[in-house]
């Protein structure tokens, strides 16, 4: 019995969900005659960047989508990796590409994510991509913050009129989620390393998202009653152990809704991976006039 008041948003379960509605989708579109094609690139060995890539093509493979896995020294010219971007660009078996990030310091990674085709970013780090979110154009959308809106979606929360506030302002977590946000009619307060007073922001807010990177940055004396709080922070305890950016004991006992860590934003942004992949290749069955069943 935990004195718990908050209901847990599963992420491992709501992900399973919607990897069983990519895997029904991946196989129609096969009885069109179109494998969804992703391709993960890898420069270097970073070992943190390896388990991810793995993951990647595993959920891809257990989908019955097709991905393809591009190991690089980190030796690899940035030169090189543009012309294996370009001929990825051109692969028709190739729906999705995703360069792995961080790529090594003699690469400039913006060039790179620059050089893949708008029509594959299934990341949604293209400015193009940044761009469409921003217009509230079609485009793909960056599968963390992405994750966090089907998280939303999944409690049936209704943004409209609601107070947002998103801690984090990175290009691929905080300013595209404030984006989703505002699009879904929240009002939305983004806050930041500079933020004056965070607590005074976060008391007025019915929906938080930290997207920091520390861990206790959010405290349930910072959170009002009933709140929603999504944590995205990937962090390690004293033990070892990974966290969020959220005191998840503490603030439970005052959200009324809330992700863990692990089991919460980490297996949503693998799964909006999938769906953007599917998505690039319906795309691309439709602008190919590719018969529908
Ligand atoms: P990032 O690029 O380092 O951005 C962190 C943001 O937090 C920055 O905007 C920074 O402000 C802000 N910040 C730092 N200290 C703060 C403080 N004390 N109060 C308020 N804001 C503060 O990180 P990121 O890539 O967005 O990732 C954020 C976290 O999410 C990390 O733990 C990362 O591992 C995790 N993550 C998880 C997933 C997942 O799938 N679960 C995916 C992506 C990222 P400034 O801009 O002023 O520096």
């Amino acid at each position: 019995m935990t004195d718990s008041s908050a209901l847990t948003i599963d992420g491992n379960a709501l992900a399973a969900q919607l990897r069983g509605d990519v895997a029904q989708r991946t196989a129609a579109l096969k009885t069109r005659g179109l494998t969804p094609g992703l391709a993960v690139v890898l420069v270097g060995e970073n070992p943190a960047s390896q388990v991810y890539v793995r993951n990647k093509v595993k959920a891809c493979t257990d989908a019955g989508l097709h991905s393809v896995l591009e190991k690089y020294d980190a030796t690899m010219t940035e030169a090189e990796l543009l012309a294996r971007v370009d001929a990825l660009n051109n692969d028709p078996h190739i729906h999705g590409i995703l360069v792995q990030l961080p790529l090594p310091a003699h690469i400039d990674a913006n060039k790179v994510i620059e050089a893949i085709s708008p029509a594959k970013d299934v990341d949604g780090f293209h400015v193009a991509s940044a761009g469409a979110l921003m217009v509230g154009q079609p485009g793909f959308w960056p599968c963390t913050p992405y994750g966090c809106m089907k998280m939303l979606e999944s409690i049936g929360y209704d943004l409209r009129g609601k107070h947002a506030v998103v801690i984090g302002r990175s290009n691929i977590v905080g300013k595209p989620m404030a984006m989703m946000l505002l699009q879904q009619n929240a009002t939305v307060t983004i806050c930041h390393s500079a933020t004056a007073d965070l607590k005074a922001m976060t008391l007025q807010a019915d929906v938080i998202v930290a997207a920091v990177g520390k861990r206790n940055v959010l405290t349930a004396d910072m959170v009002k009653p009933g709140a929603v709080v999504i944590d995205v922070g990937m962090n390690r305890d004293d033990a070892g152990k990974l966290c969020g950016d959220v005191d998840f004991a503490g603030v439970s006992r005052v959200a009324g809704y809330i992700t863990p860590v692990p089991g919460g934003v980490g297996p949503m942004t693998i799964t909006m991976l999938l769906v953007n992949t599917l998505e690039a290749a319906e795309r691309f069955a439709a602008s190919h006039g590719l018969a529908s069943v």
